[in-house]
């Protein structure tokens, strides 16, 4: 955060913790890196995948900066319409898709479903059928790639529940051309999050020329490309890098994604998005000795952020108030599970109750998963830096 610590400790004296702070500037400055990056190739199309963070204000900066949404709910679409994203420019994903978020979907004239199933295409091609339109498709593919990332967060391989088996794609792409109410429009992919190995890319670009050359070679059209997103943060050092690597990830597709003439390619970026520009901001309430080690309990859990109980999630934690030397301690909230940790044996300036705690890159995949377990009000957030 670029802000001084005590203008921001100051600012906060009457704030309500836990809360999340926004920097704007950094948001705004990622936004333009991202899009001068992906314009190596003219035909690169961006997309913001909006479940890691559907704060109004995030979005409505995001829809003003020209990406498209890639959406995984009926009320994420509508989130996205709210927030001024184009209607052709939002798709929608998801294995799970209600009838009734279809109709919406196609009410508000979408531009795109991510279809993952023949059971699905089918129930679409119904459903667009008794209101008359028609609906624009591709195809998710399981392309059986790994990715070298968190077990809970890989994607694409034969055993996750998401997308067509790759082997199936010729025949899913005869059945949507059989269908009065389904125009056929593309492939597309999304293999994990927070990937920082770009050849997991590359691996995936592999893939898609073998299932291109296979289609080709069997008269059948190929569509665009929709890459997904993925690409990831570095949670150990978000001073010395609040950005992601875009340019490596941008040039990665660029070198190893052989386009066919005219071929779009649409990224779906989540994370690396606003990952980097949100903090948790939390207070001590407790320093608690335990029998072999020292627990620093703040008043921010893993209703706010539970990345860190849910995948063991490791994100950097700083004491914004203390300027004695540090201890170490266990950090953790006051909700009912032994997994409500933000930290182990953590080095912390010297910790007292009242003390500011900052969770580091909590911008994605933080207060859009915030519940309300344990009666906890959802968090509210600041905006700085603007
Ligand atoms: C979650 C998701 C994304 C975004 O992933 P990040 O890792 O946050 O970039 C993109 N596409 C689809 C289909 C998703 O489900």
């Amino acid at each position: 955060m670029d802000t001084p610590t005590q203008f921001l400790v100051e600012a906060w004296s009457g704030q309500r913790t836990p809360f999340y702070c926004y920097d704007v500037g950094l948001l705004r400055r990622t936004l333009a890196r991202a899009l001068r990056c992906a314009s190596v190739r003219d035909r690169f199309k961006l997309h913001y995948a909006i479940k890691a963070n559907f704060n109004p204000r995030i979005l409505s900066i995001i829809a003003s900066s020209g990406m498209g949404a890639d959406c995984v709910s009926g009320g994420e679409i509508a989130a996205a319409l709210r927030a001024g994203f184009p209607p052709e420019d939002i798709f929608f994903a998801g294995v799970g898709k209600r009838d009734d978020e279809i109709e919406f979907a196609l009410r508000s004239g979408i531009g795109r479903f991510n279809v993952e199933s023949f059971e699905e295409l089918e129930v679409i091609e119904e459903i667009a059928s008794g209101m008359g339109l028609i609906a624009p498709v591709s195809f998710r593919v399981n392309p059986d790639v790994g990715a070298h990332t968190l077990a809970g967060i890989t994607t694409g391989l034969a055993e996750n529940k998401f997308g067509i088996e790759w082997e199936r794609i010729p025949e899913a792409i005869r059945a949507a051309l059989n269908l009065g109410h389904i125009q056929f429009l593309g492939l597309h992919f999304h293999i994990g999050s927070q990937i920082l190995d770009m050849t997991d890319f590359g691996t995936l670009c592999t893939r898609y020329d073998q299932i291109a050359g296979t289609l080709e070679s069997e008269g059948l059209p190929l569509g665009d490309i929709n890459v997904g997103g993925g690409l990831g943060i570095d949670y150990a050092h978000p001073c010395e890098h609040p950005m992601a690597d875009f340019e490596s990830y941008f040039g990665t597709y660029a070198a190893s994604l052989r386009c066919r003439p005219g071929q779009m390619v649409h990224f779906e970026l989540g994370r690396s998005i606003v990952g980097p520009c949100g903090t948790l901001i939390s207070r001590v309430l407790y320093v608690k000795r335990g029998h072999s080690r020292d627990f620093a309990i703040i008043d921010g859990s893993m209703t706010e952020l539970i990345r860190p109980a849910l995948y063991h999630a490791k994100q950097q934690i700083e004491n914004l108030s203390s300027d004695e030397a540090p201890l170490t301690y266990d950090v953790v909230g006051p909700v009912c599970e032994s997994s409500d940790v933000f930290g182990k044996d953590v080095r912390l300036r010297r910790c007292h109750r009242g003390d500011f705690i900052a969770v580091r890159s909590s911008g994605a995949y933080g207060e859009s998963m915030a519940s309300g377990y344990n009666c906890h009000p959802l968090p509210p957030s600041v905006f700085i830096n603007e």
